[in-house]
């Protein structure tokens, strides 16, 4: 039989332009999401006999897949490639029942339990819990160059790639608290670190200026805005404007480090989110304030961001969630 689609009749779901039709497909527990945070909750909530349902959403392996080596995930000895380590990240989740698929989950309706999901706005989910896995999205300056280099000296994780560029010169572009950390992490790595700001001051915490004003290799160009990045085949430079006068800097690596933004446009009508769009969890737990939703991973996270950190709070979700159905 195929699908019917029309619109449940009533306000809130109306609101979203729910479609049903079909079969309802009737889960313990959903999990949106396929980064660390998504695999591991999937890992625990498989092993705990909650069959969950994993989507993968629209990057499937999540800020990973696009990174090159990942050589601080406890685990790896020899470090693994970003892609290689989430395929092992999903087997594992399979491997105990996960079941993993293709699939962005277009629109939901926490209003009351069973949850309900809509799969690339077709297939209608009903689910007991929900752990959101989804993930932030680093922000780029649009440049055309900048996509280009992607993967090939243009990078928005010092940690994840700063390593490649020891002895090197970078430069980083940002004036906030991330911009200054990851300044100051590869300037103990680099032989120097540009770091570029459009406006005449920083936004970082005192703290972080002073850590940065305090570090020789740091050369702080304010009121610098990027125009383009050069290079051949990797990064060899970058064209500055500073007060509609072109400056060139001979660099090996650029970092962008303008903020993050959390992918929680999708259940932010219910779930609590930050001024910043993350969404809030009770302290010291994955608990959002919609009992039996729970969120993991970058998308509650401002700090850390990290694979390994991720993937922690993705056990927590799936313990919590066990918990919760217990109860
Ligand atoms: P922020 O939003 O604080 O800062 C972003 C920076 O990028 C600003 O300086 C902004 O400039 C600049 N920027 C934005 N868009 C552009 C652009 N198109 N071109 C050039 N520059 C641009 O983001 P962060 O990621 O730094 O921090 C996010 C939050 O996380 C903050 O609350 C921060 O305090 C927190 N954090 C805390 C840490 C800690 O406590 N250890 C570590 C890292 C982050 P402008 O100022 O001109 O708008």
């Amino acid at each position: 039989m195929g699908f019917q689609f029309q619109k449940i009749d009533n306000k809130e779901s109306d609101a979203k332009n729910f479609v049903v039709g079909g079969d309802v497909e009737k889960v313990k527990c959903l999990i949106i999401g396929s980064g660390p945070a998504g695999y591991t909750a999937a890992i625990y909530a498989s092993r705990a006999n909650l069959s969950p349902v994993l989507y993968q959403g629209l990057e499937p392996g999540g800020q990973l897949t696009t990174t090159t080596e990942v050589e601080n995930f406890p685990g790896y000895p020899e470090g693994v490639t970003g892609p290689v380590m989430m395929e092992d990240l999903k087997a594992q989740a399979e491997r105990f029942g996960a079941d993993s698929r293709w699939g962005i989950v277009t629109s939901v309706d926490l209003s009351k339990r069973p949850f309900k999901a809509v799969i690339d706005g077709q297939k209608q989910i009903e689910a007991e819990s929900l752990i959101i896995a989804t993930g932030a999205t680093a922000k780029y300056l649009g440049l055309e160059s900048e996509e280009k280099f992607k993967g090939s000296g243009v990078s928005a994780c010092a940690t994840c790639d700063g390593f490649f560029y020891r002895g090197k010169n970078v430069a980083v572009v940002g004036g906030g608290d991330t911009a200054a950390e990851e300044a100051t992490y590869l300037a103990g790595l680099c032989n120097k670190v540009y770091l570029i700001i459009r406006k005449d001051y920083m936004r970082a915490s005192k703290a972080m200026i002073e850590r940065v004003e305090r570090t020789k290799n740091i050369e702080v160009l304010y009121e610098h805005t990027t125009k383009e990045i050069v290079g051949s085949n990797v990064v060899e430079g970058a064209i500055l404007d500073h007060k509609g006068t072109e400056v060139r800097i001979d660099i090996d690596g650029f970092f962008v480090a303008i903020g993050h933004t959390p992918q929680s446009d999708l259940v932010k009508e219910w779930v609590k989110v930050d001024e910043e769009g993350y969404i809030e969890t009770l302290p010291n737990t994955s608990k959002t304030n919609v009992p039996g939703v729970f969120a993991c991973g970058d998308v509650i996270d401002k700090t850390y961001k990290q694979a390994i950190t991720a993937a922690g709070s993705g056990c927590r979700a799936a313990l919590d969630a066990e918990k919760f159905l217990a109860e």
